[in-house]
C-alpha cells in the first residue's frame, strides 16, 4: 500500500524499472521478480451495502462488501455469503428467492460483514500510521500478539472464520 502520489508514480514506471522496484521492496527474498500481468491500481477503501437483498435479489461477495486486502478477508467473507445462500436454498428449495429467504440471508450475514469491515478498516488505518510514536506502538502491539501463541492462534482462527478451538 502506498499514498496516491507514490502509487501513481509506480504505475507510470516502465516495466523494467517497476520490476527492479518490486525486487528491492521484497528484499530479493524470492529472487528477481517479474510482472505476471499488467499493473492495476486498487483504491484501498471499505464499502458495505446497507441491505444485502432486494426484490428477488441477493447481493453477495464484492457486490455487497469491499474491504482493503490487508486482512485477507474479502474472499473468505464472500465465500461465507455464498455458503449461507446455499444453506438457505437447501433448507427450503420451494422458497428460493422469496422475501423470507432473502431477509434470512440479510440477517444471517450483515453483522459478520460489518464487524469484519470495521476490523479491517482499523487494521488498514493502523498500517498507514507514519507518526513515529504511533508506528512504534503498532510494532510493539504486533510483536506482543505474535509472541503470545494462544492469542495469535485465536486471531488467525477469527480471520479464517473458524470456530475457536478448545
Ligand atoms: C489487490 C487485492 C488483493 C486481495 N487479496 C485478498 C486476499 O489475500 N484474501 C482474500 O480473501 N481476498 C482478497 N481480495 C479480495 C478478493 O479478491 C475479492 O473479495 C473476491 O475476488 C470477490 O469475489 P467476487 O466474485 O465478488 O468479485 P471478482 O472476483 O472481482 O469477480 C467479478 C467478475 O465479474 C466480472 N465482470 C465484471 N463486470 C462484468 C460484466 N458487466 N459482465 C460480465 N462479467 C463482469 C469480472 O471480470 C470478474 O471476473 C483481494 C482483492 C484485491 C483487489
Amino acid at each position: 500500500m502506498e499514498t496516491s502520489a507514490k502509487a501513481n508514480a509506480l504505475d507510470q514506471m516502465a516495466v523494467p524499472a517497476f520490476e527492479t522496484a518490486m525486487t528491492e521492496r521484497s528484499y530479493g527474498l524470492l529472487g528477481p521478480l517479474t510482472l505476471a500481468s499488467r499493473k492495476t491500481l486498487w483504491p484501498i477503501i471499505s464499502q458495505t451495502a446497507e441491505r444485502l437483498c432486494g426484490e428477488r435479489l441477493a447481493l453477495a461477495a464484492e457486490a455487497a462488501h469491499v474491504m482493503p486486502p490487508i486482512g485477507a478477508q474479502g474472499l473468505n467473507t464472500s465465500l461465507k455469503d455464498v455458503q449461507c445462500l446455499l444453506h438457505l436454498a437447501q433448507a427450503r428449495p420451494d422458497g428460493l428467492g422469496d422475501v423470507a429467504m432473502l431477509d434470512a440471508y440479510h440477517r444471517a450475514r450483515i453483522t459478520d460483514i460489518r464487524a469484519r469491515a470495521v476490523g479491517i478498516e482499523m487494521l488498514n488505518r493502523t498500517s498507514m500510521l507514519s507518526v513515529p510514536f504511533l508506528r512504534d506502538t503498532r510494532a510493539a502491539a504486533l510483536k506482543g500478539l505474535h509472541g503470545i501463541a494462544p492469542l495469535r492462534k485465536s486471531v488467525m482462527q477469527l480471520g479464517l472464520g473458524l470456530p475457536k478451538s478448545g
